[in-house]
């Protein structure tokens, strides 16, 4: 059996907090405590506006900059290995969604200097850039390429998780970098529109990118949270992907207390009936499953190599390409 070091490097590209400026951030030390050393945080999706968005960031900025004797607010891959050694957090922003730029790009740069390296185009609805997982099928559209140009230049991870197929297709073909599905789980194990497809898995894989593993119970199965489930999920996308083009992006959210179902069912346009978003006291896996996964993964024969790129390297290979 594989022996793994006592602490390898953690990589969780999506954490599924509701960005708001009053989120009391000290939720973070969840991560903390569960040996995580770089998580993306979201500061918006495209519900917010521009002005809500940046305030979120403002305030997250603010909360982390008076944190840092457990957080580090990183910009370069560098800062993460400096939080490694001293046991700190790594964190930087994600956006969900082009709303964020309230139609103006000079605003990709302006999050860039924030601290966002990471950025999806449509959350599952159609926006003026691209079109999202539970809408109709569109290609990105001509504000979308410019965006995409300009994200490569600045250095911003693409990210087409919450996309539809056009569109993820698409920004694979024409990125500079490597695309990402951040928080993804594979439809042939679970049907769901915000799954993603055994071809959109092995074009991202085939360009480089990574497929980040959704915690969510109901992009897992019938509102499933178990560690089997996930594994199966986890071994899928590495028998798809292969191993070094997948990781981990939980989705998660520490606060038992949130009804997740309640949030969703409020805008059921974004979140729409028979996918789910419905199911009462909606089920979740975090980075606590760490262990079960490195345990399922030793038992399955994968070696330590494969293994630590699940666990982050694969990511931190990505970051490397795109944060330029
Ligand atoms: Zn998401």
């Amino acid at each position: 059996m594989t022996k793994m070091p006592k602490r390898s490097f953690v990589w969780d590209a999506h954490a599924g907090l509701f960005p708001s400026p009053e989120m009391n951030l000290k939720i973070l030390e969840h991560w903390l405590k569960d040996n995580v050393n770089y998580l993306s945080v979201n500061v918006g999706f495209d519900v917010m506006s521009r002005d809500e968005t940046l305030a979120t960031l403002a305030a997250y900025r603010r909360w982390l900059l008076a944190h840092t004797d457990q957080f580090l607010l990183a910009e370069k891959l560098s800062d993460i290995d400096l939080a490694r050694s001293t046991g700190r957090l790594a964190i930087s922003f994600d956006i969900e969604g082009m709303n964020a730029l309230g139609g103006d790009i000079n605003m990709v740069e302006i999050y860039h200097t924030l601290g966002v390296r990471q950025m999806l185009f449509a959350y599952n609805l159609n926006n003026a850039a691209a079109g999202g997982c539970h809408d109709a099928d569109i290609p990105l559209t001509q504000f979308g390429i410019e965006i995409l140009a300009e994200m490569n230049r600045v250095g911003i991870m693409v990210d087409a998780s919450h996309t539809g197929y056009k569109t993820s297709m698409d920004l694979i073909d024409r990125s500079g970098s490597p695309v990402v599905f951040s928080h993804s789980n594979p439809t042939s194990v679970w049907k769901h529109q915000r799954n993603i497809t055994d071809e959109q898995i092995q074009a991202c894989a085939a360009r480089g990118g990574v497929v980040g593993l959704n915690g969510l119970a109901i992009f897992a199965g019938d509102n499933d949270s178990s560690s089997e489930t996930l594994l199966r999920h986890l071994f899928r996308l590495i028998d798809i992907a292969g191993p070094a083009h997948v990781g981990l992006g939980f989705d998660y959210t520490p606060d038992v207390s949130v009804d997740i179902g309640s949030i969703l069912r409020a805008r059921p346009d974004y979140w729409p009936a028979g996918q789910q978003y419905d199911t009462v006291n909606i089920g979740h896996s975090g980075p606590s499953k760490i262990p079960d996964l490195v345990n399922g993964m030793q038992a399955r024969g994968m070696s330590e190599e494969e293994i630590r790129g699940i666990l982050g390297e694969n990511f931190a290979r990505v970051a490397r390409e795109s944060w330029v």
